[in-house]
Protein backbone atom coordinates (compact mmCIF):
# COMPACT_ATOMS: atom_id res chain seq x y z
CA UNK A 1 0.00 0.00 0.00
CA UNK A 2 1.42 2.88 -0.98
CA UNK A 3 -0.25 6.37 0.69
CA UNK A 4 0.00 9.87 0.98
CA UNK A 5 -1.29 12.19 3.45
CA UNK A 6 -2.20 15.66 2.01
CA UNK A 7 -3.10 18.39 4.11
CA UNK A 8 -1.87 21.72 5.78
CA UNK A 9 0.70 22.00 8.57
CA UNK A 10 -1.19 21.08 11.97
CA UNK A 11 -3.82 19.04 10.51
CA UNK A 12 -2.48 16.24 12.29
CA UNK A 13 -0.34 14.37 9.64
CA UNK A 14 1.96 13.26 11.90
CA UNK A 15 -0.08 11.70 14.38
CA UNK A 16 -2.39 9.93 11.83
CA UNK A 17 0.59 8.24 9.87
CA UNK A 18 1.67 6.48 12.97
CA UNK A 19 -1.46 5.10 13.30
CA UNK A 20 -1.87 3.98 9.44
CA UNK A 21 1.48 2.42 9.42
CA UNK A 22 1.15 0.62 12.69
CA UNK A 23 -2.17 -1.18 10.75
CA UNK A 24 -0.39 -1.67 7.77
CA UNK A 25 3.33 -2.43 8.76
CA UNK A 26 4.76 0.57 6.05
CA UNK A 27 7.47 2.42 6.70
CA UNK A 28 6.59 6.24 8.18
CA UNK A 29 8.33 8.51 5.45
CA UNK A 30 8.28 12.48 6.53
CA UNK A 31 10.40 14.13 4.98
CA UNK A 32 10.32 16.78 7.59
CA UNK A 33 11.27 14.73 9.92
CA UNK A 34 13.93 13.23 7.88
CA UNK A 35 15.50 16.79 7.51
CA UNK A 36 15.62 17.85 10.95
CA UNK A 37 17.39 14.44 11.39
CA UNK A 38 19.78 15.65 8.74
CA UNK A 39 20.13 19.31 11.14
CA UNK A 40 20.73 17.19 13.65
CA UNK A 41 23.60 15.40 12.22
CA UNK A 42 24.63 18.43 10.47
CA UNK A 43 24.89 16.92 7.12
CA UNK A 44 25.29 18.73 4.13
CA UNK A 45 21.57 18.33 3.25
CA UNK A 46 20.91 19.81 6.87
CA UNK A 47 23.08 22.78 6.21
CA UNK A 48 21.20 23.37 3.31
CA UNK A 49 17.90 23.15 4.81
CA UNK A 50 18.28 24.45 8.23
CA UNK A 51 17.44 28.41 7.50
CA UNK A 52 14.39 27.71 5.13
CA UNK A 53 12.76 25.39 7.26
CA UNK A 54 13.09 27.69 10.02
CA UNK A 55 11.92 30.47 8.06
CA UNK A 56 8.74 28.12 7.00
CA UNK A 57 10.10 27.79 3.36
CA UNK A 58 10.19 24.75 1.31
CA UNK A 59 13.57 23.12 0.63
CA UNK A 60 14.26 22.76 -3.33
CA UNK A 61 12.20 19.98 -5.19
CA UNK A 62 15.70 18.59 -6.84
CA UNK A 63 16.87 17.80 -3.47
CA UNK A 64 13.61 16.72 -1.62
CA UNK A 65 12.64 14.50 -4.80
CA UNK A 66 16.31 12.86 -4.37
CA UNK A 67 16.02 12.28 -0.95
CA UNK A 68 12.64 10.37 -0.80
CA UNK A 69 14.22 8.41 -4.26
CA UNK A 70 16.88 7.02 -2.54
CA UNK A 71 14.70 6.47 0.85
CA UNK A 72 11.94 4.34 -1.27
CA UNK A 73 14.73 2.34 -2.77
CA UNK A 74 15.37 0.30 1.00
CA UNK A 75 14.23 -2.70 1.90
CA UNK A 76 11.13 -1.78 4.38
CA UNK A 77 9.51 -0.11 1.56
CA UNK A 78 8.67 -3.42 -0.90
CA UNK A 79 5.34 -3.72 0.22
CA UNK A 80 4.81 0.30 0.35
CA UNK A 81 5.13 3.08 2.38
CA UNK A 82 3.14 6.34 4.31
CA UNK A 83 4.26 9.64 2.78
CA UNK A 84 4.05 13.16 4.98
CA UNK A 85 5.12 16.23 3.82
CA UNK A 86 5.62 15.35 0.49
CA UNK A 87 5.01 15.55 -1.93
CA UNK A 88 4.49 19.33 -1.50
CA UNK A 89 4.41 21.29 -4.91
CA UNK A 90 3.11 19.99 -8.23
CA UNK A 91 6.57 19.40 -9.44
CA UNK A 92 7.19 16.64 -6.37
CA UNK A 93 4.02 15.23 -7.62
CA UNK A 94 5.04 15.32 -10.88
CA UNK A 95 8.49 13.73 -10.10
CA UNK A 96 6.73 10.68 -8.94
CA UNK A 97 4.74 10.01 -11.39
CA UNK A 98 7.62 10.29 -13.44
CA UNK A 99 9.60 7.99 -12.10
CA UNK A 100 6.85 5.55 -11.89
CA UNK A 101 6.12 5.45 -8.57
CA UNK A 102 2.16 4.63 -8.53
CA UNK A 103 0.27 5.53 -5.63
CA UNK A 104 -2.84 3.83 -4.37
CA UNK A 105 -4.41 6.02 -1.83
CA UNK A 106 -4.19 9.97 -1.40
CA UNK A 107 -5.73 11.46 1.97
CA UNK A 108 -6.66 14.81 2.45
CA UNK A 109 -7.49 15.73 6.16
CA UNK A 110 -9.20 18.67 6.08
CA UNK A 111 -8.76 21.45 8.57
CA UNK A 112 -10.13 25.28 8.58
CA UNK A 113 -7.25 27.50 8.63
CA UNK A 114 -8.39 29.11 11.58
CA UNK A 115 -7.96 26.35 13.61
CA UNK A 116 -4.42 25.32 12.23
CA UNK A 117 -2.71 28.38 13.77
CA UNK A 118 -3.80 27.46 17.49
CA UNK A 119 -2.87 23.74 17.07
CA UNK A 120 0.50 24.24 15.79
CA UNK A 121 1.46 26.57 18.80
CA UNK A 122 0.39 23.93 20.97
CA UNK A 123 2.52 21.21 19.30
CA UNK A 124 4.96 19.66 20.94
CA UNK A 125 7.48 16.92 19.37
CA UNK A 126 10.30 14.36 20.47
CA UNK A 127 12.88 15.08 18.17
CA UNK A 128 14.70 11.61 17.85
CA UNK A 129 11.36 10.02 16.55
CA UNK A 130 9.58 12.56 15.32
CA UNK A 131 6.34 11.75 17.68
CA UNK A 132 3.75 14.44 18.00
CA UNK A 133 1.77 15.80 20.68
CA UNK A 134 -0.47 18.52 21.46
CA UNK A 135 -0.30 20.28 24.70
CA UNK A 136 -4.72 20.36 24.40
CA UNK A 137 -5.90 17.49 22.19
CA UNK A 138 -2.94 14.88 22.33
CA UNK A 139 -1.24 16.07 25.28
CA UNK A 140 1.71 13.46 26.40
CA UNK A 141 1.24 11.60 30.15
CA UNK A 142 3.63 13.86 32.12
CA UNK A 143 3.41 17.89 30.56
CA UNK A 144 6.79 18.11 28.12
CA UNK A 145 7.75 14.63 28.66
CA UNK A 146 7.54 11.91 25.50
CA UNK A 147 4.92 8.75 26.69
CA UNK A 148 7.67 6.20 25.33
CA UNK A 149 10.96 7.51 26.15
CA UNK A 150 10.89 9.78 28.74
CA UNK A 151 12.83 12.46 26.97
CA UNK A 152 11.89 16.12 26.86
CA UNK A 153 9.62 17.07 24.76
CA UNK A 154 10.53 20.40 22.32
CA UNK A 155 8.47 23.29 20.09
CA UNK A 156 9.54 23.19 16.85
CA UNK A 157 11.46 26.73 15.61
CA UNK A 158 8.63 26.74 12.87
CA UNK A 159 6.40 26.38 15.13
CA UNK A 160 6.80 29.64 16.49
CA UNK A 161 3.37 31.90 15.97
CA UNK A 162 5.33 34.39 13.61
CA UNK A 163 6.22 31.35 11.67
CA UNK A 164 3.24 29.68 11.04
CA UNK A 165 1.31 32.49 9.37
CA UNK A 166 4.23 31.89 6.79
CA UNK A 167 3.87 28.20 6.61
CA UNK A 168 0.14 28.37 5.96
CA UNK A 169 0.87 30.72 3.37
CA UNK A 170 3.02 28.43 1.86
CA UNK A 171 1.10 25.39 2.07
CA UNK A 172 -2.00 27.38 -0.09
CA UNK A 173 -0.03 28.39 -2.49
CA UNK A 174 2.75 25.53 -3.53
CA UNK A 175 0.55 22.62 -1.74
CA UNK A 176 -3.17 23.08 -2.01
CA UNK A 177 -2.73 22.81 -5.95
CA UNK A 178 -2.16 19.05 -4.94
CA UNK A 179 -5.74 18.52 -4.54
CA UNK A 180 -6.92 18.55 -7.79
CA UNK A 181 -4.05 17.27 -9.50
CA UNK A 182 -5.04 13.82 -7.14
CA UNK A 183 -8.53 14.31 -7.44
CA UNK A 184 -8.15 14.79 -11.50
CA UNK A 185 -6.14 10.84 -10.88
CA UNK A 186 -8.91 9.43 -9.05
CA UNK A 187 -11.82 10.05 -11.17
CA UNK A 188 -9.51 8.54 -14.11
CA UNK A 189 -9.28 5.93 -11.40
CA UNK A 190 -5.33 5.45 -11.06
CA UNK A 191 -5.82 6.02 -7.30
CA UNK A 192 -8.09 6.15 -4.72
CA UNK A 193 -8.79 9.98 -2.99
CA UNK A 194 -10.21 10.08 0.69
CA UNK A 195 -11.14 13.16 2.11
CA UNK A 196 -11.58 13.27 5.93
CA UNK A 197 -12.02 15.99 8.60
CA UNK A 198 -9.53 16.46 11.21
CA UNK A 199 -11.65 18.34 13.45
CA UNK A 200 -12.11 15.40 15.34
CA UNK A 201 -10.52 13.50 18.06
CA UNK A 202 -7.21 11.93 16.78
CA UNK A 203 -8.72 8.31 17.58
CA UNK A 204 -12.20 9.75 15.31
CA UNK A 205 -10.00 10.84 12.37
CA UNK A 206 -7.85 6.96 12.59
CA UNK A 207 -11.43 5.53 12.85
CA UNK A 208 -12.85 7.24 9.74
CA UNK A 209 -9.74 6.45 7.50
CA UNK A 210 -9.42 2.90 8.69
CA UNK A 211 -12.80 2.66 7.84
CA UNK A 212 -13.02 3.88 4.54
CA UNK A 213 -9.74 1.78 3.53
CA UNK A 214 -11.74 -1.81 5.09
CA UNK A 215 -14.32 -0.56 2.66
CA UNK A 216 -12.64 0.03 -0.72
P1 LIG B 1 6.94 19.40 8.07
O1 LIG B 1 7.53 18.73 9.25
O2 LIG B 1 6.38 18.41 7.08
O3 LIG B 1 5.93 20.46 8.42
O4 LIG B 1 8.14 20.13 7.32
C1 LIG B 1 8.90 21.15 7.94
C2 LIG B 1 9.68 21.94 6.91
O5 LIG B 1 10.56 21.05 6.19
C3 LIG B 1 8.86 22.63 5.83
O6 LIG B 1 8.36 23.88 6.25
C4 LIG B 1 9.89 22.76 4.71
O7 LIG B 1 10.81 23.80 4.98
C5 LIG B 1 10.65 21.44 4.82
N1 LIG B 1 10.02 20.36 4.01
C6 LIG B 1 9.44 19.22 4.48
N2 LIG B 1 8.96 18.47 3.47
C7 LIG B 1 9.22 19.16 2.33
C8 LIG B 1 8.95 18.92 0.96
N3 LIG B 1 8.29 17.82 0.54
N4 LIG B 1 9.37 19.86 0.07
C9 LIG B 1 10.03 20.95 0.46
N5 LIG B 1 10.30 21.26 1.73
C10 LIG B 1 9.91 20.37 2.68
Amino acid sequence: MKIILLGPPGAGKGTQAEVLCQNFHIPHISTGNMLREAIKTGTDLGKKAKELMDNGILVSDEVIVDVVVERIKQKDCVSGFLFDGFPRTIPQAQALEDKKVDINLVIEINVPDEVIIGRMSGRRVHLDSGRNYHIDFNPPKVPDIDDLTGEPLIQREDDRPETVKDRLNVYLSQTLPLIDFYLERSRNQQLNYLKVSGLGSPSEVSDLILAHIKNN
